[in-house]
């Protein structure tokens, strides 16, 4: 028998981050949040212990938390994460925001390589009245996308299994959104913490990281309406190079946005039409 509060104090220790234990030991019992802050003084069972104890030891074998507890917060959102999706990241919550800043009440919107669903659920959440698509070429991640709509009501978006734009063949938007994978195939960091848990076909994408922005950019022109945006996140060194892509593909108005450690996370431009 222990008290929460040693007990947490504990696995913090040994995973030299206080939130991580946190986030374990709710999972174990079934918590929210909030719980942790009036139950320090709790007495844990054995059984309770145990099963803490196991988490810990996955989380210390290197395994992402999300994958142990099986969810994620993006946005407002606490989505559903497997390891046929990418844990969200924080940094993608500026895509979001870029996104809603451009879009009216009735726009068509897809999201190419939805994951979880996070992008074009959070999109949709914030505009229940626009008509958006999310496209994945997993169907596994795809159903973990849908499941993640069902669970918070979202029903202004709809699924389809594909490589980017395939499964939307004469389908015009006002905007397209997507985080593709842009990390380069030889980077050390694929074989490093939580990205070696990840479907490392949402990671990497090629020598230069931009194999899949390339494809992206190619590919939407014929599914832009005319004055529709393009909005891509990727790595913070291939702010210039995205931009280069986009501007060589026809792009206007091509831009980079920074994320909150400013670093270059988005680019994006204006497909003018034909
Ligand atoms: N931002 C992620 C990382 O560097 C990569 C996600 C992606 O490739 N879209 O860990």
């Amino acid at each position: 028998m222990i008290e929460v509060r040693h007990a947490l104090h504990d696995a913090a220790q040994q995973l030299k981050d206080r939130l991580e234990a946190e986030l374990l030991l709710l999972h174990v019992l079934g918590k929210p949040r909030s719980w942790v802050i009036a139950h320090a003084d709790d007495v844990l069972d054995e059984a309770q212990l145990a099963a803490f104890g196991a988490l810990v030891q996955r989380r210390r074998d290197g395994e992402p938390v999300a994958y142990i507890t099986g969810h994620r917060g993006f946005w407002t959102l606490n989505l559903e994460v497997t390891p046929a999706t990418l844990i969200p990241r924080p940094e993608t919550e500026l895509l979001v925001e870029l996104a809603l800043a451009r879009i009216v009440a009735t726009a068509r919107v897809a999201d190419l390589g939805t994951g979880s669903g996070a992008i074009a659920l959070a999109v949709a959440r914030e505009c229940p009245t626009a008509n958006i698509v999310a496209t994945d070429a997993s169907a596994d991640a795809l159903a973990v996308a849908e499941r993640n709509a069902a669970r918070h009501g979202i029903r202004n978006v709809r699924f389809a299994q594909g490589d980017w734009l395939a499964p939307l063949a004469g389908e015009r938007f006002d905007l397209i959104v997507s985080n593709p994978p842009y990390i380069e195939a030889d980077d050390p960091h694929l074989g490093q913490g939580d990205l070696r848990f990840e479907p490392a076909s949402a990671l990497a994408s090629g020598a230069d990281g931009l194999d899949d922005i390339r494809r992206i950019v190619a590919q939407a022109r014929d599914h832009l309406a005319p004055g529709g945006s393009l909005l891509m996140e990727h790595g913070w060194n291939q702010g210039p190079a995205v931009r280069a892509v986009l501007e060589a593909a026809g792009y206007s108005e091509v831009f980079t946005e920074q994320d909150l450690e400013q670093r270059d996370r988005v680019s994006g431009g204006i497909w003018p039409g034909v």
